[in-house]
């Protein structure tokens, strides 16, 4: 039966395909596809791990002393019984013949379609059951990873590529596949990003979570914040992502179908309109030149970058390098080589490498998360505060971005700075870094030196700012979260994150203004500015670089050609004092007025 589950709109576009859940609960259980030819080793592989268990549970059971209590025999009878449960085996074989997950993929599937049968149960005991299967299913796990698996997960030769999760996709599936989960942290959806997903969708996250903004530069249609919809979707039902609405519809009939695939074509359609001003400069009607830069997670990402037409990387979120290995942090000679790799990549083109930004909806690894829990982290020690906490850590990034810099145009940018304090330390951390290159006799290049504005604080010093570096970067989605104590990666308070409330767009203006005075340059490297409800007004405060996923440029560009920036800095002036500035932004999303009472 058709239903639809509604969420946050995060990414463009539509996607239909089959539902590929990924159960949080078991995150790390190794999630790929084998190839068809190796499908019955693979079924083999886990009737041989479950009869493994099936002995090791007989021989418990003989081993028992025999005053052990009865209830013990008991369940070990009942874990017996629950082996060889017809529905556990033939599902299993099920999802590896049919689907082609990996066996420990398709038991946790398994386990999960069974699991919820359990929970519908009337019947208490029978209910309970459901933490026996648990521990019998956590028993053949730990038994496959302790047994090497003798199955390169892969497709042919290349096709399929092993996940931070240790998800892996087959390129050879011909049905198309959206992902559904509880929650995907930021470096397993930058794995995605090499997978062939048409869409995602998750039961938690806000518009600019983390998982949000890589999930926008994979553009591929994205909702976050759906609640519920990793209990409601099951395994292999048909799902549509609308990504434009925020919705997903699932199971959907014929003629649902029938619109949605219309709908998708009308989004290639635009597309292609869209390739068109790939080489136009983007220049308004009234002759001003503007900036279009791209914010990139990975070295590779300037492929994209440059095809998008940027010209020149506004963000390097240096971060994504040190994610998903266990803490293992990257050594100045990686790092050195992923810079030199972006840098050489843009072509001549400037690069704005930010130096680590981790912390707060973007942990190291899972069990920093984990570990996280407890404080509030988007307040705690995360960003420039976590690389000045780390000296050594924080010299060997510096060094390693100044040696790129022989290669490039490279600007230095320095996330959440709020304090002088911390601009002096910093300052002095670079001088260091400088100090031990020349000392080597290691080659460096020049920098130039940015911060970004992602604390109120900060775009209330502007003076302090300004002394210091050579020009800044507005980082809206920082800034609005902390200017608004919205969390934003926190569905719940979704609605009141808010880009258009007065008070972010007084700090906006204001450091676009101060900047634009002093001759220093200024960019917005937030959602906002890839956002084309508000590149008008953008335009309008004065601003004349954008940085944005590349996915973004494009539209924006549209909308920078068909604009008159001297006209739009009146309106934007009226905008900054307007009581709802929304409504002037974007007139269409104005509320109505309220209906007059009947009695009136
Ligand atoms: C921002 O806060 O707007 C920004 C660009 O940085 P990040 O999204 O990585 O926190
Ligand atoms: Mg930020």
């Amino acid at each position: 039966m058709t239903f639809s589950v509604h969420g946050l709109a995060v990414s463009r576009g539509i996607a239909i395909g089959r539902a590929v859940l990924v159960a949080s609960s078991r995150a790390d259980v190794a999630h790929y596809f084998v190839d068809p030819a190796r499908v019955v080793e693979e079924i083999t592989r886990a009737r041989v791990a479950r009869n493994a268990v099936a002995e090791e549970i007989t021989r418990l059971q003989q081993e028992l002393p025999p005053d052990a209590p009865h209830e013990l025999a008991a369940l070990l009878d009942v874990h017996l019984m629950l082996l060889q449960d017809e529905q556990l085996i033939s599902g299993v074989k099920h999802w590896i013949t049919e689907r082609h997950y990996n066996a420990e993929w398709a038991l946790a599937t398994q386990y999960e379609i069974i699991a919820r049968q359990f929970d519908d149960m009337e019947d208490e005991y029978l209910r309970e059951r459901k933490a026996d299967l648990e521990q019998v299913v956590e028993r053949i796990l730990r038994y496959m990873k302790g047994v090497a698996s003798p199955v390169q997960p892969v497709g042919p030769a290349g096709a399929g590529r092993k996940l931070s999760q240790g998800l892996l996709l087959d390129d050879t599936m011909d049905v198309p596949l959206v992902l559904i989960a509880h929650d995907i942290s930021p470096a397993d959806m930058l794995q995605f990003k090499k997978s062939l997903f048409a869409g995602f969708a998750t039961d938690v996250g806000g518009k600019t979570s983390h998982t949000a903004i890589v999930a926008r530069s994979m553009d591929i249609p994205a909702v976050v914040g759906a609640r519920s919809a990793s209990q409601l979707i099951e395994q292999d039902d048909w799902v549509i992502i609308d990504g434009d609405a925020g919705v997903l519809i699932v199971d959907p009939s014929p003629i649902i179908l029938a619109e949605y695939g219309f709908k998708q074509r009308q989004g290639e359609l635009e597309r292609e309109r869209l390739n068109r001003l790939k080489h136009t400069p983007a220049v308004t009607i009234d002759g001003q030149r503007v900036e279009l830069l791209a914010n990139i997670e990975m070295p590779e990402d300037t492929v994209g970058a440059v095809n998008a037409g940027a010209v020149g990387v506004g963000l390097f979120r240096s971060e994504f390098l040190f994610m998903g290995r266990s803490g293992d942090l990257p050594d100045e000679e990686e790092q050195y080589q992923a810079y030199r790799k972006a840098v050489e990549g843009m072509h001549g083109l400037p690069v704005t490498i930010r130096t680590v930004d981790v912390g707060s909806d973007k942990p190291l690894d899972r069990i920093d998360k984990a570990q996280d829990s407890h404080l509030n982290p988007a307040l705690g020690l995360r960003a420039i505060r976590w690389s000045l906490a780390d000296p050594p850590m924080f010299l060997t990034q510096l060094r390693a971005i100044l040696r790129a810099a022989a290669h490039g145009q490279v600007n230095l940018l320095v996330p959440m700075l709020a304090h002088g304090t911390e601009i002096r330390q910093t300052m002095a951390m670079i001088d260091h870094a400088r100090a031990t290159l020349d000392n080597k006799g290691t080659p460096y290049g020049p920098v130039r030196l940015g911060a970004m504005i992602e604390i109120p604080a900060a775009a209330l010093s502007l003076k302090l700012f300004l002394k210091y570096f050579d020009f800044l970067s507005i980082g809206t989605n920082d800034l609005i979260q902390y200017t608004l104590a919205i969390d934003r990666a926190d569905e719940s308070v979704a609605h009141l994150y808010d880009p258009c409330h007065p008070a972010v767009l007084r700090l906006v203006a204001d450091t676009i203004a101060e900047c634009n005075a002093q001759g220093k340059g200024v960019s917005v490297c937030g959602e906002m500015a890839g956002d084309v409800s508000m590149t008008r007004l953008l335009l309008g405060l004065g601003l004349r670089s954008f940085s944005m996923h590349p996915s973004r440029i494009l539209a924006v560009k549209q909308q920078i050609l068909r604009a008159d920036a001297g006209k739009l800095s009146v309106w934007a002036a009226q905008v900054l004092d307007a009581e709802d500035p929304a409504a002037l932004i974007n007139p269409a999303s104005a509320p109505m007025p309220s209906p007059v009472p009947a009695n009136a």
